[in-house]
């Protein structure tokens, strides 16, 4: 069995991963908050632990790793976005969840195992903030249940600060019912015109942080190998979860590896929608940019890195991705993958060494293809696309004889139109017009051979007049 190794922010270094089952190897990642599309740094988290989640199902096999990404439906910013655009909250998140689905599909990125919704586990949330409660690391105060820093006596250790760091450091909300002001919210009231569900604290609707926990623990259990996010999260997002996990559920380690991407920045400068260099995945997929193209360039840089997205990168990675399809457009994927681009991904998810690995074998093109199919490229999907668009592609017209020019002449000619009409034929499946024509010229001793990528016409010997006059009638019929 490959041996992975993974830098777990917990501990600072980077460790072997032995997981705790290996026939239900087990990955949570936080997942978006859904009130608009995904952007460009959105992705990222995606695109990492997908190759992530390859690279252990290779491993462990396919059915013996579950992965949980959840969605965010119910926060402050969906409130808010429902109010600004007079459109209900279901609709938002509805139409927001599958937006990201088809964005992040676009990307090559597989689904994860289980994609839970914070609004289909309240009840697990209020329980386990009832044991909180009870064991004395929460308190109510004025409508809300608040988490007591203070009680956990790890907290800050993830991040590797103190409590009393934080305060000094961070913006925190103060407000008059907390003990101390890093405590943060379990469960808060909602007024009338806002979502929210009964407990017994009144009315109301639960803290961010809580789902994560409450869903990880429902769905993985309270023990589990790997935990996702961005650096972002890192603080308070995931200091918070763990300290709800080891506080409701001290029997369990909560998660063991704790994986954390970089952000993702644009031409040098973080992405903000002052500096109008704000994009999300969907602007660049509508401007013809294809999802693999992305994908590359995300992989390009190591994930615990900050990555650049330059439009100099998109160019140089849309020409290696060229290459790879046109070094494999013939061969169909065999399953296997290659030992160097395992052992490059073993290496704390080595991803620009695994792109070069796959280059590396470009004068073995079953391997090569093999290779990127591991790593999220060259799907069904986009190899269909790349024939679709280079049909044109390494046509060939030759004429055997004397005398020939003319006769090749008109056949280059025929041949650009046949090629339209056959794009055409595959679109509207229904290939007539292309299949009288091919037979009109086999009477003329004319073949014509359409291969995945190209196409060839080859004629036995020069025509005469009247047959290249036939040709172009030929050509006019084809239109
Ligand atoms: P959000 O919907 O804001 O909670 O973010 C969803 C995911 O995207 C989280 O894992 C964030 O860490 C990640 N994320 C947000 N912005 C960036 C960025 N600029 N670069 C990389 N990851 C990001
Ligand atoms: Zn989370």
């Amino acid at each position: 069995m490959a041996e992975i190794r993974l830098y777990n922010t917990r501990t600072r270094a980077k460790e072997d991963f032995v997981p705790l089952d290996d026939k239900n190897v087990r990955m949570y990642v936080c997942g978006p908050t859904v009130y608009d599309r995904a952007h460009l740094g959105n992705a990222r988290p995606v695109v990492v632990f997908d190759v992530l989640y390859r690279l252990l199902r290779h491993v462990y096999g396919a059915d013996h790793v579950t992965y949980v990404r959840n969605f965010t439906d119910v926060d402050d910013k969906i409130i808010e976005r429902a109010k600004r655009d007079g459109r209900e909250i279901s609709q938002i998140t509805e139409e927001t969840t599958r937006w990201y689905l088809e964005d992040m599909a676009a990307l090559g990125a597989l689904e994860p195992d289980q994609m839970p919704r914070a609004t289909g586990f309240i009840g697990q949330m209020v329980t386990m903030i009832e044991e909180l409660v009870a064991k004395g690391h929460a308190y109510e105060a004025e409508g809300h249940v608040l988490f007591a820093v203070e009680s956990y006596k790890d907290y800050g250790k993830l991040s590797g600060r103190s409590v009393d760091d934080m305060i000094a450091g961070a913006r925190v909300e103060v407000a008059p019912y907390k003990r101390n002001p890093m405590d943060f919210v379990l469960w808060k009231p909602s007024s009338d015109d806002q979502p929210g569900w009964d407990s017994p604290w009144g009315r109301g609707r639960p803290g961010w942080h809580i789902e994560c926990s409450a869903m990880a623990y429902e769905l993985l259990g309270e023990s589990f190998d790997i935990h996702g996010g961005g650096i972002d999260l890192q603080f308070p997002h995931h200091e918070n979860e763990i300290a709800q996990s080891a506080c409701a559920h001290p029997e369990g380690a909560f998660a063991r590896y704790w994986l954390h991407n970089e952000m993702l920045q644009v031409e040098g400068k973080k992405m903000s929608k002052s500096l109008g260099n704000f994009f999300t995945v969907r602007d660049l997929l509508d401007q013809g940019v294809p999802g693999e193209v992305i994908r590359f360039v995300m992989l390009s840089t190591h994930y615990r890195k900050p990555m650049d997205w330059t439009e100099k990168k998109r160019a140089e990675a849309a020409i290696t991705i060229d290459y790879w399809h046109r070094l494999t457009t013939e061969l169909e994927p065999s399953g296997a993958v290659p030992a160097s681009v395992v052992s490059a991904m073993s290496d704390d998810l080595n991803t620009h060494l695994a792109l070069v690995a796959v280059s590396a074998l470009h004068s073995q093109p079953q391997m090569l293809l093999d290779a990127a199919r591991f790593l999220g490229f060259l799907d069904d999907e986009a190899r269909e696309h790349y024939r679709q668009m280079n049909l044109v592609e390494g046509v060939s017209v030759s004429v055997s004889g004397k005398d020939s020019d003319s006769t090749a002449k008109a056949l280059s000619e025929l041949r650009d139109t046949y090629i339209v009409a056959y794009k055409h034929a595959k679109k509207t499946k229904s290939f007539d017009k292309v299949d009288a024509a091919k037979k009109v010229l086999a009477t003329m001793e004319i073949d014509v051979s359409v291969h995945v990528n190209s196409v060839e016409f080859r004629a036995k010997r020069p025509l005469d007049d009247q047959e290249i006059e036939y040709l172009h009638d030929l050509e006019e019929a084809l239109k």
